[in-house]
C-alpha cells in the first residue's frame, strides 16, 4: 500500500504522516529530509546555489541514504550523507531556508525522485507499505498511489506551530520572523516551473488550521480504510 500525503510546511503532515503509518504498521518515507540533505552537501562543498549544473552533478555524486526505522518504533528517520549522520544539520534555520532555492533545479528533483521511487518500492516489500510525504508526492512519484492527501492550513496557524517548533527545538527566531519565513517559501514552492506544490488529482484535501493532530490522524486513517478495508 503506497499513501501519499503533500502540502506546505506547518500543514502538520510531518507529524500526521509519522504517525498514520505507525496506525497502519507501515514505513513513513520524508522526503523532504532528503531535499534537505542536498542542500546541506551544496553548502559544505560551497557549490554556487545558482548553478543548476552543478547542483545536478553534486546530487548525482553524494550518496543520501535514509533511515526509515520500522513501525513501533517511534517513527524517527534518520539521515545520512555519504555515511555520516546529518539528522540534526539538516534541520538549522540555514538549511531550511536554502532547500527551497536547491529543490526547483530539475537535475536536483530527477535524481531525488527516482531515489524516493527506489526506496517506496524497497520498503512496500520489506514493510508491505508507506505512507510518503513531501510537495510532490501525489502528484508526480507516486500518482498511482492507494490514497493521496494534501494537508494545509492558514499561513498563520502555520507560523505558530513551527514557531513552538522551532522554540521547543532552542532557536531563538520570532513569530514574525517564522510567518515571513512559510510565506516565502510556499511562494517559491508553489509558484515554481518544476513540481509546484498542488493538490494532486484525486487527492482528498483537509484543512488542518482548527484540529489537533490526533483528529487529523484519525481522519486519514479513516478515509484510508474507507478505501483499503482490512
Ligand atoms: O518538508 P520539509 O519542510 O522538510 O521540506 C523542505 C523543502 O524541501 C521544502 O520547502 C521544499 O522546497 C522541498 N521539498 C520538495 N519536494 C518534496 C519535499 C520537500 O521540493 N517532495
Amino acid at each position: 500500500m503506497i499513501v501519499t500525503i503533500d502540502g506546505p510546511a506547518g500543514s502538520g503532515k510531518s507529524t500526521a504522516a509519522r504517525r498514520l503509518a505507525e496506525r497502519l504498521g507501515i514505513a513513513y518515507l520524508d522526503t523532504g529530509a532528503m531535499y534537505r540533505a542536498a542542500t546541506l552537501a551544496a553548502i559544505r562543498r560551497r557549490i554556487d546555489l545558482a548553478d543548476h549544473q552543478a547542483l545536478a552533478d553534486l546530487v548525482r555524486d553524494i550518496d543520501i541514504g535514509l533511515d526509515c526505522g520500522r513501525p513501533g518504533d517511534g517513527g524517527q528517520t534518520r539521515v545520512f550523507l555519504d555515511g555520516l549522520e546529518v539528522t540534526r544539520d539538516i534541520r538549522s534555520a540555514e538549511v531550511s531556508e536554502k532547500t527551497s532555492r536547491v529543490a526547483p533545479v530539475p537535475g536536483v528533483r530527477n535524481e531525488l525522485v527516482a531515489h524516493q521511487r527506489r526506496i517506496g518500492a524497497e520498503l512496500v516489500r520489506a514493510i508491505g507499505g508507506v505512507v510518503s510525504e513531501g510537495r510532490d508526492q501525489g502528484s508526480v512519484v507516486f500518482p498511482d498511489a492507494d490514497a493521496k492527501f494534501f494537508l494545509d492550513a492558514s499561513p498563520e496557524v502555520r507560523a505558530r506551530r513551527r514557531h513552538q517548533e522551532m522554540a521547543a527545538d532552542g532557536e531563538t527566531i520570532t513569530y514574525e520572523q517564522v510567518l515571513h519565513q512559510i510565506v516565502t517559501r510556499d511562494g517559491a514552492d508553489r509558484s515554481r516551473a518544476v513540481a509546484p506544490l498542488i493538490v494532486p488529482d484525486n487527492a482528498q484535501v483537509l484543512d488542518t488550521s482548527g484540529m489537533d493532530i490526533d483528529a487529523v490522524v484519525d481522519w486519514l486513517a479513516d478515509r484510508v480504510r474507507e478505501k483499503r478495508p482490512r
